[in-house]
């Protein structure tokens, strides 16, 4: 018999946290971050604590409380074992967004991980820019002894460092784990590299759609999904339904039009905003920029993923590269500012005002530019500006005549501590948005809209529905007569 429990990512959209056990085989499907519940208790000066983490976590119900599974420095610490074998074969990872990836780091080291190229890229990518271990795992706790002192102190730095075990697996992908059989299908979705699960148990099929759509760029591979699973005779379908109660999506492609046309009616600075890791968008706004005569200035973050994508043999050439021609890398103020100060003043300086290695590498870089070039060349520029980085505005000074476009997930993002009137307040003191002004705001979602969803269910014939990722399972239920809503914490067998 082959069971799985749901543990996060049912009644809710995001924090997918699924087991799947097929006698002795046990594997994960994803382990996503559930914001409304981590929302309930934590906000931002209220946290787990790093020294006790996994125990306030299973205190408050948001992680599983289940041996083996957690990384062994915490667990020994935490007093939750850590020395036990793990019972767990593989993490299926569908994609990199945080509501199904976040808790990878807490992980076991030594559960391998299979994902697409583009999640590990994604990953690798969060760990070179912040602090986070989703690749490379830094021992903690850990006691050194100094034999000249003789004293005892913490362990640090490379000393702690653990790789994980990270299987890359090439889209199509067939591959075994214990008694299951994996297919890893690529669907479309707001990020690279998502991908679908096929499952092939010893009592039957299962499939997961992760997070899909139609209407971005890659349509076609989702449509391969659903035809895929309409030949495997499906038992299970756990069907995503985010968006169910929508009737109706515009396209990537609008998405690539519409920017297009405020970049042409804009006669000086264009200002805009994307979510970072979505790169498709990324390439809609690089397009509409290069169709209007424009660079589109990028983010440190994104030219270090734009660099990973482009130094990978599998994805080389998907997105443009840090050094397109079309592309200027920002380079914002550093902890002294030495950018815009005199070098004779600070000799050598510069390179130490910027923390971190990752970002240094870029101060060679001949496309990099700052405030003063964007200041200077409005009428040449794209200029991306994060909510997090509304303080470039001050140094960049938008001319009257400027635009500001908004392309990233609802008009305001109910993850940011900002509120939507400080964000406006910003544009209007810069001339970007008249007062009660309406933002320009295009976006397509990465999630199918209800009629997409109901094609999705009807294409694959599952003989039993489960719905994931979703506040409204009323519409699978309409859809499907096999249908379970299910609870944390629920088991389904197959
Ligand atoms: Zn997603």
């Amino acid at each position: 018999m082959t069971v799985i429990t749901f543990h996060g990512g049912v009644g809710e959209i995001g924090g997918n946290k699924f087991i799947v056990e097929d006698g002795d085989t046990r594997i994960l499907m994803d382990f996503g971050m559930s914001f409304s519940h981590e929302g309930k208790f934590f906000a931002e000066f209220v946290n787990a604590r790093g020294s006790n983490y996994l125990n306030d976590m299973f205190a408050l119900g948001i992680l599983p409380k289940i041996k083996g599974l957690y990384r062994r420095d915490y667990a020994r610490h935490m007093g939750f074992d850590g020395r036990e074998d793990t019972a767990f074969d593989a993490v299926l990872l569908t994609h990199a967004h945080v509501d199904h990836c976040a808790y990878i780091p807490y992980l076991r080291e030594d559960i391998p991980i299979y994902c697409s190229e583009e999640s590990n890229l994604i990953m690798r990518n969060f760990d070179e820019t912040s602090t986070s271990q989703y690749i490379t795992m830094k021992e903690k706790f850990r006691v050194k002894h100094n034999e000249k002192s003789g004293k005892y102190t913490r362990a640090s730095g490379e000393e702690t460092e653990i790789p994980r075990r990270i299987e890359v697996r090439r889209p199509r992908d067939k591959f075994s784990i214990g008694s299951i059989d994996v297919e890893m299908l690529p669907v479309d979705h707001s990020i690279p590299g998502v991908c679908a699960l096929l499952l092939h148990t010893s009592s039957g099929t299962l499939a997961n759609t992760g997070d899909l759509r139609f209407n971005g760029r890659r349509k076609m591979d989702t449509d391969g999904f659903v035809d895929r699973c309409a030949e495997s005779d499906l038992d299970l379908l756990l069907c995503e339904g985010t968006r169910v109660d929508v009737e109706r999506s515009l396209t990537e492609a609008d998405v690539e039009t519409r920017v297009s046309r405020v970049l042409d009616a804009t006669r000086e600075l264009a200002v805009c905003t994307y979510p970072v890791r979505d790169l498709d968008r990324l390439l809609s706004i690089y397009n509409a920029a290069v169709a209007s005569n424009r660079h589109l200035v990028i983010s440190l973050n994104q030219a270090n993923l734009l660099d990973l994508f482009d130094r990978s043999e599998h994805t080389k050439g998907m997105y443009p590269s840090p050094t397109d021609k079309n592309v200027r890398i920002y380079l914002p103020r550093g902890s002294w500012s030495l950018i815009d100060k005199d070098p004779g003043d600070f000799p050598d300086m510069l390179p130490g005002d910027y923390g971190r290695l990752w970002q240094r590498r870029f101060l060679d870089y001949s496309n990099a530019i700052d405030y003063r070039h964007v200041r200077d060349n409005q009428r040449d520029l794209v200029f991306f500006c994060s909510d997090f980085t509304l303080q470039d505005l001050i140094d960049v000074r938008p001319n009257p005549g400027s635009s500001y476009v908004r392309s990233s997930t609802e008009p305001f993002n109910e993850e940011m501590n900002l509120s939507s009137a400080r964000i406006m307040n910003w544009l209007v003191h810069f001339g970007l948005l008249k007062e009660g002004g309406k933002l320009e705001h295009f976006h397509i979602s990465g999630h199918g809209d209800g009629p997409q969803i109901k094609g999705v269910i009807d294409g694959t014939r599952p003989k039993k529905l489960v719905p994931i990722h979703t506040e409204h399972p009323e519409y699978h239920q309409k859809w499907h007569k096999k249908t379970e809503v299910v609870k944390n914490g629920d088991s389904v067998a197959l």
